[in-house]
């Protein structure tokens, strides 16, 4: 299980319905304890159906603990490339599907395996 400050899961919602019918993208920073608690928002290219995060400027600051996007789509599971980004560029992944509420986000650790969240 995975802990997350709810303003993070609203800021996915409304970021995600904002880029539509683009994919929104994000990286996910923890505070002190293994708590997500910001979005940590790179140069990202956005696009229908790919996105891709420059990995060169993720900070190396172990504050990055994962990553979120979005599908425009019913289906929030991951695809193949997904499972590649998700085994390279840390523990925690979200993927977010229309209509983009926060039921509609979940949760997978790096082999893609669902994992539960929970908001505080
Ligand atoms: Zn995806």
């Amino acid at each position: 299980m995975f802990r997350i400050k709810e303003t993070v899961l609203e800021s996915i919602s409304l970021a995600a319905q904002k880029v539509y019918p683009n994919e929104f993208i994000s990286m996910l920073g923890k505070g002190e304890k293994e708590e997500i608690i910001e979005l940590v928002v790179l140069p990202a290219v956005y696009g229908r159906n790919f996105s891709s995060i420059r990995v060169d400027l993720i900070p190396f600051d172990n504050k990055v603990v994962g990553t979120v996007h979005s599908h425009p789509g019913r289906n929030n599971n991951p695809s193949s490339g997904d499972l590649k980004v998700f085994s390279a560029l840390g523990k925690i992944h979200l993927i977010i599907c229309w209509p983009f509420n926060i039921t509609d986000i979940k949760a997978f650790d790096r082999n893609g395996k669902e994992v539960k969240l929970e908001a505080i």
